[in-house]
């Protein structure tokens, strides 16, 4: 059987203690097995990070750009590749493991013009003879901790800021899909990256724990589910450490009565079963607005649903793949066997689906149940799978609260023709990221990601500025060049600038 192992700036046999299964989840079987780092492989790793961190600060940034650009042209090259391998392990389609890897590249596309972003402030004559500047230095040795769903993504979101701002950095990537990040950090060293500057340690808790511990790293980027993301900002923060943790979410669709329902229903097909609804801004509630278009819409929606194609992930016609694991198919299919037994009403039952050829892989058919009640646990909790909630609501204030009062708060859309609604919606609603007439609101790269509330612990988001925010610290300095001569007065009260 396969071995994945880590990605290390020393010699080691790959071997370990504890191993995990990593599975084809479009036939259910075993098809590789991931080694899984301890304490002593993490201090090594960090002993090898600061090694190298200082020379790879000192470059200049435009030469740290270079290897940035190298970068990303090896990925635009080993793009098949990269998404083959992806959604073998995940089961995403091979079009949206396309997507994945993409969007990560446009986070290195925005650090290829980090020269511009470093440049820093600067105040000529702040007082009588004074200048005053700041520029930011990195943190030394950062970490990345990520989850399964977009294991070429988020790994880029962190690693890309964080070695471009100068630091060293060490990824540790799921262990339900660990081979993508090992090859992005091998395109890496291919592209002119320095030995210690990206590692990749495989792990689990074990692996976690040690990071948030280890009293050489300094930043830590999480993402992940809430309950974990919470627990990793506290221990992390509690150690002294920089930390942003992002969570779940439960990400909600609001149609009021004047939108076009033939795109609305076109935009929830994609956001709410794309990749087996396994994204944080996937838009698995949906609530129209008044009982005329509660029926329009569900009239429309449930052809739509049915027509869906579930298909192995290499399947050119599939619109989506199998679920991650056995475990996690059977969490969504207890999740919609609770929703029955809550009350609401379930339209098309996913349920039991099979692939003829490949029965023993994790397929969830699509789901849409109507009548949710926000006193639902379902309602709730994340189900993260291929599950269409309809909340229906009777007025715009009714379902501005919904998301607004969820726990999460990652993403919301509102499709609409009202100007008006649409900028008080955006305004009023108590989430991080709104799409209007835009179903799945995932800010550009040189914007930034992140929600609020349960979806997201510290308060620096990831990528663009607020990126190189987390990954640096900011120093400033009041300098001032007498021309020689006297030694002027001794001050005694708080210097002002006059
Ligand atoms: P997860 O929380 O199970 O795992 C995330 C990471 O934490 C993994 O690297 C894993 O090894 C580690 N981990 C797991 N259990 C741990 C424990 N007990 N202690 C310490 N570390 C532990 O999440 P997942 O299932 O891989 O990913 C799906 C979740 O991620 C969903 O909740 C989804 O909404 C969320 N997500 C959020 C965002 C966002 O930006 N808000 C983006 C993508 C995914």
């Amino acid at each position: 059987m396969r071995d994945i192992s880590h990605k290390l700036a020393f010699a080691h046999d790959g071997k370990a203690a504890r191993y995990s299964d990593v599975f084809d989840p479009n036939n259910g079987t075993v098809q590789a097995r991931v080694a899984l780092g301890d304490k002593a492989l993490l201090d090594r790793a960090v002993e090898a990070a600061k090694a190298a961190q200082p020379a790879w600060a000192a470059v200049n940034p435009q030469r740290r750009a270079r290897v940035m650009f190298n970068f990303k042209a090896l990925v635009e090259k080993n793009m098949d590749e990269l998404a083959y391998l992806l959604s073998s392990e995940h089961g995403k389609v091979i079009a949206d493991a396309k997507g994945d890897i993409q969007r990560g590249l446009e986070v290195i596309e925005f650090c290829c013009g980090i020269p511009h972003v470093l440049k820093g402030e600067y105040t000529q004559g702040a007082g009588p003879g004074i200048d005053v500047y700041s520029f930011r230095q990195p943190i030394g040795i950062g970490a990345g901790i990520t989850p399964f769903n977009f294991p070429g993504m988020i790994p880029l979101w962190m690693s890309g800021v964080a070695i471009a701002t100068g630091n060293a950095f060490i990824m540790k990537p799921s262990e339900r899909d660990p081979s993508v990040p090992v090859r992005l950090a091998e395109l890496f060293s291919e592209a002119g990256l320095p030995d210690g500057i990206l590692q990749v340690v495989q792990g689990d808790k074990e692996m976690v724990d040690a990071i948030l511990d280890h009293p050489d790293i300094g930043a830590i980027s999480f993402v992940g589910s809430s309950d974990i993301a919470h627990y990793v900002y506290k221990r992390g923060v509690d150690n002294g450490k920089r930390v942003q943790a992002m969570g779940g979410a439960k990400n909600h669709g609001i149609v009021m009565p004047d939108a076009d329902l033939d795109q609305v229903v076109n935009d929830l097909s994609g956001a709410a079963f794309g990749s087996a609804g396994e994204r944080c801004m996937a838009l698995p509630v949906v609530t129209p607005v008044g009982e005329k278009t509660a029926i329009a819409l569900r009239e429309k929606l449930i052809p739509a649903i049915e027509a869906l194609r579930v298909g192995v992930s290499t399947d050119p016609d599939a619109h989506y793949g199998p679920v991650v694991t056995a475990a996690h198919k059977a969490k969504i299919e207890n999740y919609i066997q609770m929703g029955v037994d809550e009350g609401a009403e379930l339209v098309v039952d996913g349920r039991g689906f099979t692939l003829q050829g490949h029965e023993e892989g994790f397929f969830v058919g699509p789901t849409l149940f109507d009548h949710v009640k926000p006193t639902m646990r379902t309602y709730q909790e994340e189900i993260f799978g291929p599950v269409l909630q309809m909340v229906r609501a009777e007025s715009f204030e009714e379902a501005l609260k919904l998301p607004s009062e969820h726990q999460y708060g990652n993403g919301v859309a509102i499709f609409t023709r009202n100007g008006h609604a649409a900028r008080e919606f955006a305004a009023r609603v108590n989430v991080g990221m709104v799409g209007i007439n835009v179903p799945i609101p995932v800010p550009v790269a040189y914007h930034t990601f992140g929600g609020w509330k349960r979806s997201a612990f510290g308060d620096t988001n990831q990528h663009g500025m607020e990126g190189v925010k987390f990954w640096t610290k900011v120093k400033t300095i009041t300098q001032r060049w007498p021309d020689g001569g006297g030694t002027g007065d001794s001050a005694f009260v708080i210097p002002t600038m006059g």
